[in-house]
């Protein structure tokens, strides 16, 4: 890659980091693969960055690569439930319903935002669902293929509830010592604003961030362009086939689908998005959902709920909503596909039925 000086005339840089599992196990190291991408080695979760319209210097470009590198570490530690001293786990094995256990700025974000969703969604997005989570194998206790019993369920459901949980400035105390949380949700989220500001705060004005489907795309693209942001047919099978094409322009967008994380068992698919009123993963027609909203924090925690709501009661749900827009894209009985977009939500399809 010739990054001696200045590049000339419009430079496009792309990163591609992978990460083991959706919020979980340890970042890949980015490699060159070629010009003008670079590529981690891991299976799971994608991580890429485009920048356009920014000379950078090789020095100046490894200073990013290390800097977002350390904000995907500290996420890791932070937030997920796969390590076992990362904050959200020691959140989660403390019995102590006395005191506010005091956690990072990051996680205070994170939680407060999903308290907000909580609300905002009448508690279809709860972060609580965490034991839920981990009975449908989901968790970071490997899958045992066996579907969970209907007492199991209800145990475990008389323990669940944002409500339980309180956050101040003094940190977060839960009111149940069996509430735990998992943050999975809307941490991908989070992390793709964290390094759209960091790019922001470079001086950066041009590029899209995704992290596992989870996007932010700020200016134009190496065209000069609004960026055009492809949204996945939710295709059990298919690899990254495009249903349709999104501009997306200072906005956070994001996806929950049923298609890529699901446990099966004797044909029937079990979603790994949980309904918190039920204890059951979500069941109905619909495949996945795109949401578009102020960042993709907030668009990530919606596209859950939504997903858990099904379209009929999302879409009321989102037209009611001022600054949120939603595809909903949904199995049909023959096997194809049929979708259906919220008022403001522009969407070019490239692919109406399968
Ligand atoms: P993905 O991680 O595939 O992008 P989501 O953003 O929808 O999908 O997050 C799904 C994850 O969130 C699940 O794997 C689980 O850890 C957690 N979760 C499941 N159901 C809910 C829910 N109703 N509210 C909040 N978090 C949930
Ligand atoms: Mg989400």
């Amino acid at each position: 890659m010739n990054f001696k000086g200045y590049i000339k005339g419009i430079l496009l840089l792309l990163l591609l980091i992978l990460v083991s599992v959706p919020m979980v196990g340890k970042y890949k190291k980015l490699r060159l693969v070629d010009d003008n991408s670079f590529r981690g080695t891991a299976i799971g979760t994608n991580f890429s960055i485009i920048v356009s319209h920014t000379p950078l210097t090789n020095t100046e470009f490894e200073i990013w690569k290390r800097e977002i590198t350390l904000l995907v570490d500290q996420l890791d530690n932070s937030m997920s439930n796969y390590i076992s001293d990362s904050e959200v786990s020691r959140l989660n094995s403390s019995p102590d319903i006395i005191n506010f256990q005091p956690i990072s700025e990051d996680l205070h974000t994170v939680v407060s935002a999903s308290l907000e969703a909580y609300q905002e969604t009448d508690g279809y997005f709860d972060i609580t669902v965490s034991p839920l989570v981990d009975l449908w194998g989901f968790g970071p206790v490997p899958p045992d293929g066996v579907v969970p019993t209907d007492k199991e369920i209800k145990e475990i459901l008389a323990h669940i509830g944002s409500n339980r949980l309180i956050l101040t400035s003094q940190g977060i105390k839960k009111l149940d010592p069996k509430i735990n949380i998992n943050v999975g949700a809307i941490a991908k989220g989070f992390l793709v604003d964290k390094v759209a500001r960091f790019l922001l705060d470079k001086g950066c004005n041009n590029f899209m961030v995704e992290i596992g489907g989870e996007i932010v795309a700020k200016g134009v693209n190496k065209n000069g362009v609004t960026w055009r942001i492809g949204v996945e047919t939710p295709d059990y099978k298919t690899e990254e086939a495009v249903y349709g094409v999104v501009e997306l322009s200072d906005r956070g967008m994001a996806t929950s689908g049923d298609y890529r994380r699901y446990l099966k068992d004797n044909g029937k698919v079990y979603s790994h998005i949980i309904d918190p009123k039920t204890g059951y993963p979500a069941q109905h027609s619909l495949a996945s959902v795109t949401v578009i909203a102020e960042n993709s924090m907030k668009a990530d925690a919606y596209a859950t709920a939504l997903f858990v709501m099904g379209m009929e009661k999302g879409m009321a749900w989102v037209e009611k909503k001022e600054g949120v827009e939603a595809y909903f894209i949904n199995r049909t009985a023959d096997g194809g596909f049929v979708s259906k977009a919220s008022s403001g939500f522009k969407i070019e399809a490239m692919n109406s039925s399968k």
